[in-house]
Order: structure tokens, then C-alpha cells, then sequence
């Protein structure tokens, strides 16, 4: 019998904290409390949570009445819950399917930590714990159990689920049905089983992925189009955007990092020599940096990845073989060292901040360079020409991303077909709007160099062309004869490389599909030459600045204190703040868990704040459970109480 949920309390945001419900050993008795609660007083008891965010309430509901959904937010959103707390409040188990092993361990250790009956079954199981996982399930003792696509598709595993009361199927991490995505899994595509097999029980797709294609893909291929659709804004208020030119890459790192000492960090490079070689140079000077990349023994990244999640503030330097599936909360900043391959792959990496929606940032230097080695990339790839011809265009498109001089936030979200207002205050160009030159006159001779070489060099010898160099090349192929040769001896070679790639960025020039970074005219070229259109550059191109360029701007982020740090940690609360993130991993590291899982770096931040007395006002705390109290509250009051 499926149990209606009163939603009367649940309205009005501020309930009384319950007490009815105590945290047991996973057992039926304690499974029918939980499904007393309604979805509020789960919130809180549970996990400790004042309010539902955004969406949530809306989809916890659907789904307890029974609904199919499916719910787009970004990471960090807070999607998690949106089947957790159903699969409480209805009767049954709550299967989740999720393509990532060492997630559903986090996941696992959380609910636990938080008293929920929670397991999972995948391959790193030995086979005597999967026994004893499927008699909880059976016995019904289990709240929610995580589970692998392949696991949950066999014959086997369908019967078993036959027998016993699900309570609702979750497919986490969706876009995994989508072949157009970088994680495609052809299992997930046999996951519309479960529609076939157990129509009656509630389904819901998850994802971060917002680009609308994938949506579509998800409805159609999991047999969706009855779910609801909670489609959340894809802005991560809480990250702030900064994009400028690399010139030293490594001092350039140095100075961003100075803003972020002891914080935990991805920094991403394009090729596993750069990782290598930037993780070693941080770990000389100073920096806990680890490298993480496809080419290291599986031994070696696992433990760099589990150093990075299990201590506080190190800095993992990765290609992006890293990341996906990557649940801490608690990262602080994303850097690219190079450009990633798409506007969607780099909102997905720096996404990776933030995720407890404590301030974080989003840095990023490249090059020109970067532009010729990521279209050689493409070119080189296996990839048909459909796909070569898609990904040029996600290139070009990242690139105007790079070289905007408006708010970066709208661009960002625009591309996913979200609108925004724009001048968002926390990115770089809105703190400082770079200034802009009309730059028509050299964009028309960069344009012509180019057409009268023929459209068969880079930029280099074209810049040559252009300033009048005679060098064996010009010479040997008579360029200096041309009509162009040294008309642009006004700018120097900076200066030009500079216009170069703004004009590749706005695609008024392209570099040729092959690769060999050959620049060619576009349709949108002779608009310029003909005089018909006006090109503004930013300011980094214009002659009599050039040398008063403006250095990467301070990005100003809301929360700033005086301290080195993101979370706007005071001097005088220094000591404290270390205390508690002391404690926190010694009680993490005794039940071998990350520290996150004890408690958020958000949670920690608001006792640090608020300077409980008690465990009373300790249970106010926004993160700070029933479960949580119990077991941690008299040690983080004893740490509170010592410094008070
Ligand atoms: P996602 O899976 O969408 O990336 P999570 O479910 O991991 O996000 O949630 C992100 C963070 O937000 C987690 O730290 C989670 O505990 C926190 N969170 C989620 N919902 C709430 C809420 N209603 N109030 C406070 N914190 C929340
Ligand atoms: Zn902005």
C-alpha cells in the first residue's frame, strides 16, 4: 500500500524541527517511522537542511505522489535529494542507478552518516558483501540502494527487484543515454526496461547536462515524454568567471593561487606532459599539487584522487581524464592552463567548483597556439566529418566565449539557451569592462594579407607579409612583391598575433579544417573588407597600450574578508576555523570517509558564525542533522566552547 503524504507543514517553510524519528540499524521498524515524515521534516531531521532549494519541493512531491520527472539543474543544484528524500517517504526501496563507482561509495557513506538504511552493489563488492546487500533488500531493510547500469539489467537482478517494493527508480547522470555527449553509456540506453517491466513505480532522469539536444535524447530514449520537466537556471551564482591572456603561464598560475592558499583546486592542461610537469613545479613551490592523468597507473590516480578528496586543500592538476563523477563539495577553484574543446565542456569542468555554493572561481589563460593545437586535434581525430565539422563549430564558439568583452555569465548561459540580463558583477568583464578600439583598418589588411598569400599560411607568415619582413620565405615565394607586403609596419608582431586571433575568435577568419593552422576568409569576411562592417578589438591589440596592458583584473568576490582565502575567514576566527577543520578530519579519517561527509565546509562555516552553546542552537546549524548531532555534536561543541 503506497502511502499519501501530508504536504499541510511542508508549506510553510519553518517547522518545528521533529523528533520523532531516531536514527536506527537499518531494520523495517525504523523504514516505517521514516515513512511517517513528510518531506520537510525529513529535510530537516535527516539532513539537517532549514528549506528546500529551488525545484526541489516541487519534484519530491511529484515523485511521492507517484509522477515520473525529469530534472535538469546544474551540478551543485542539489539533485540528490530530489530522490533521496521520496524513496524515505515512500514504501519500498529507492533503486538509484548511477554510472560511477566511487560516487555511490560517497554517496553511500553520506546517508549512512546521516541514518539512512543506504548500500550499493557494484563490482568492487566482494561477493559476501553482495550476498548480505541483497538480503537487506529483500528483508526490506534498505531505504535506497545504488547500483550500476550493467548490475541492474541482468536477468538476475530485474527478478530480484520483482519480489520486493521499489519505491522508485532514479537514472542519475542521464545524458549517459546520449551518443553526443563525452559520456555516452550503451547501457544506459537498455535502462527503458524498467519502464517496461515495473510501469507502475515512479521514474526519475537526472542530469547536469542542459543543451537540449541531450534532453530530447534522454525523454526519447528512456520512454519520458509523460515525466514532468523541473528545468532549473543553469547559473552557478556562486562562481565567478575570469578569462585572460597566457604569457607565463606558470607565474600567471603562481599569482591566481596566492588568492586561494589551502584551498582544494583542479587545474586543468591539455596533455599529460604539461600536468606532469605543472604538478611537479607547484609541489616545489610549495603547493600540495598531485598530477592526474589517463597515462599514470590506475594505482597511482587512485590515490592521488583520494588525497585530493580525503585531505584538505590539495591541488589536483589533471587533464580532464579527471573530474566526472567527482562529488566534493569543497572545491574552491578551477583553472585551464589551455583552452578546453567546447563552452559545454568547460561549464561542466568549471562546474566542479562551488558545488556547496560557497563563493568559488573559474580561471582561465590560453593562446592562440592553443587554437592551432586544439583544431589539429580535431583534424587528427577518428571522428567522421559530421562530428570534425561539430566540434570545429563548439572550438569557434568557446573561443568568442574567450575574446567577449561583455558579461561572461550571459554568454555562458545563452549558450544553453538560457537568458540572462548580463553584467552579473562576478565576472571578470563585468568588474572591469576591458576597453574596446576600432580596429577596421588593420582587420582589413589582416584580411587581405591573407586572401592575397592565397589562404595557405598561419599566422606567422602572413604577420611577416604584413610588416614587411623579408625572410627566406617571403622571399622565396615572392610575397614581397605583393600589394600587402608591409602595410601593417604600425603594429608589431604581439600586437598583430593579438588581432589574429580576436578575428579568429569572432570568426571572421578560420583556421582550415586539416589542422595545419592555415587561416582562410569566411562569409562573414568581406562584409569587412568592403567597409560594410566596423571591428571593434579589446584593448590588448591597441599599439600605444600595448605595454600598459591590463594584468588579470582582482576579481572581487562577494564574501571577501581579509584573509587569503575564498571563504572570507577573518584573521581572528583563523584559529577556530582550523580547529574545527582539524576535528573534522580526524572524526572523517577514524570512519574513513572524506571530511565533506561528516560535514560541508558550509556547515562548518555557519557554526564558526553562529558559535553554538549548546547542542540546541548546534542543531540550528543549516547541515547539522539528528544523526550528525548525536554522534559529532559534543566534539565540535568542546571545540567551540575551548576557543570561545
Ligand atoms: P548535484 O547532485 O545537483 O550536483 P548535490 O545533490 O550533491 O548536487 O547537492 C549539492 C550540495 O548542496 C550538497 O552539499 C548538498 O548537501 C547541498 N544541498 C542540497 N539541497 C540543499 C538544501 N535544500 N539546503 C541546503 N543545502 C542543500
Ligand atoms: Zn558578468
Amino acid at each position: 500500500m503506497r502511502q499519501r503524504v501530508a504536504w499541510s507543514d511542508s508549506q510553510s517553510g519553518a517547522a518545528p524541527r521533529t523528533t520523532t524519528w531516531r536514527p536506527l540499524d537499518g531494520n523495517a521498524g525504523h523504514l516505517e517511522i521514516m515513512s511517517r515524515l513528510s518531506a520537510l521534516e525529513l529535510l530537516q531531521s535527516v539532513f539537517g537542511y532549514p528549506s528546500f532549494r529551488g525545484q526541489q519541493q516541487a519534484v519530491v512531491e511529484h515523485l511521492a505522489e507517484g509522477g515520473d520527472a525529469l530534472v535538469l539543474m546544474p551540478t551543485g543544484g542539489g539533485k540528490s535529494l530530489c530522490y533521496q528524500i521520496p524513496a524515505l517517504l515512500r514504501q519500498g526501496t529507492g533503486i538509484v542507478v548511477s554510472p560511477l563507482i566511487a560516487l555511490m561509495q560517497d554517496q553511500v557513506d553520506a546517508l549512512r552518516e546521516a541514518g539512512v538504511a543506504a548500500a550499493y552493489l557494484n563490482s568492487s563488492l566482494g561477493a559476501e558483501a553482495q550476498r548480505e546487500v541483497e538480503r537487506q533488500l529483500l528483508a526490506g531493510e534498505l531505504n535506497l540502494l545504488y547500483v550500476a547500469p550493467e548490475r541492474l539489467l541482468t536477468s538476475r537482478f530485474l527478478g530480484l527487484l520483482e519480489s520486493i517494493e521499489v519505491a522508485l527508480f532514479a537514472i542519475d547522470e542521464a545524458h549517459c543515454v546520449s551518443q553526443w555527449g563525452h559520456d555516452f553509456r550503451p547501457e544506459y540506453r537498455e535502462l527503458v526496461v524498467l519502464h517496461q517491466r515495473f510501469p507502475q513505480v515512479p521514474r526519475i532522469a537526472l542530469t547536469a547536462t542542459a543543451d537540449p539536444r541531450t534532453r530530447e535524447e534522454i525523454v526519447e530514449r528512456l520512454a519520458l515524454q509523460e515525466a514532468r520537466r523541473f528545468v532549473s537556471s543553469f547559473d552557478r551564482p556562486n562562481i565567478g568567471y575570469r578569462v585572460g591572456l597566457r604569457h607565463n603561464a606558470k607565474r600567471q598560475l603562481a599569482e591566481f593561487l596566492q588568492g586561494h592558499q589551502d584551498e582544494s583546486g583542479i587545474v586543468y592542461c591539455l596533455s599529460r606532459r604539461k600536468v606532469d610537469d605543472t604538478a611537479a613545479w607547484l609541489a616545489e613551490s610549495g603547493v600540495e599539487a598531485l598530477p592526474y592523468h589517463a597515462g599514470l597507473d590506475a594505482a597511482t590516480r587512485a590515490k592521488n584522487q583520494q588525497r585530493f578528496l580525503r585531505e584538505d586543500g590539495v591541488v589536483m592538476v589533471a587533464t580532464v581524464a579527471f573530474g566526472m563523477g567527482i562529488d566534493k563539495p569543497d572545491v574552491r577553484f578551477v583553472a585551464h592552463l589551455d583552452l578546453p574543446r567546447s563552452i559545454e565542456g568547460y561549464y561542466q569542468e568549471t562546474g566542479r567548483a562551488g558545488r556547496d555554493g560557497l563563493p568559488a572561481e573559474a580561471w582561465m589563460i590560453y593562446g592562440l597556439s592553443d587554437v592551432v593545437t586544439m583544431s589539429q586535434m580535431i583534424a587528427q581525430s577518428e571522428s567522421d566529418d559530421e562530428r570534425k565539422r561539430v566540434e570545429r563549430q563548439k572550438l569557434e564558439s568557446l573561443l568568442a566565449y574567450a575574446e567577449a568583452t561583455d558579461c561572461r555569465r550571459q554568454l555562458l548561459l545563452g549558450a544553453f539557451g538560457e537568458s540572462h540580463p548580463g553584467a552579473c558583477g562576478h565576472c571578470d568583464n563585468c568588474v572591469a569592462p576591458p576597453k574596446t578600439w576600432n580596429a577596421t583598418v588593420p582587420a582589413q589588411k589582416a584580411l587581405s594579407a591573407v586572401y592575397r598569400t592565397g589562404q595557405r599560411f598561419g599566422s606567422g607568415h602572413v604577420i611577416d607579409v604584413l610588416r614587411g619582413e623579408e625572410t627566406e620565405r617571403v622571399l622565396s615565394l615572392d610575397h614581397h612583391r605583393l600589394s600587402t607586403f608591409g602595410i601593417g609596419a604600425d603594429l608589431d608582431e604581439k600586437q598583430w598575433r593579438s588581432v589574429f586571433r580576436q578575428l579568429l575568435a569572432a570568426g571572421l577568419l578560420e583556421a582550415d579544417a586539416e589542422g595545419y593552422g592555415t587561416l582562410r576568409l569566411t562569409a562573414a569576411s568581406r562584409s569587412v573588407l568592403n567597409g560594410g562592417r566596423q571591428v571593434k578589438l579589446r584593448e590588448d591589440a591597441r599599439p600605444e597600450r600595448a605595454s600598459r596592458r591590463r594584468r588579470d583584473s582582482k576579481l572581487v568576490t562577494s564574501g571577501k574578508g581579509s584573509g587569503g582565502g575564498s571563504l572570507g575567514i577573518e584573521a581572528y576566527e583563523q584559529d577556530l576555523w582550523d580547529a574545527l577543520r582539524a576535528l573534522r578530519t580526524q572524526l572523517a579519517k577514524q570512519q574513513g570517509v572524506p571530511p565533506y561527509v561528516v560535514f560541508h565546509d558550509a556547515t562548518l562555516l555557519a557554526m564558526l558564525r553562529a558559535m553554538p552553546a549548546n547542542e540546541d542552537e548546534l542543531a540550528g546549524v543549516s547541515g547539522v542533522g539528528e544523526a550528525k548531532l548525536k554522534r559529532y555534536g559534543r566534539d565540535f561543541l568542546a571545540v567551540i566552547n575551548a576557543t570561545a
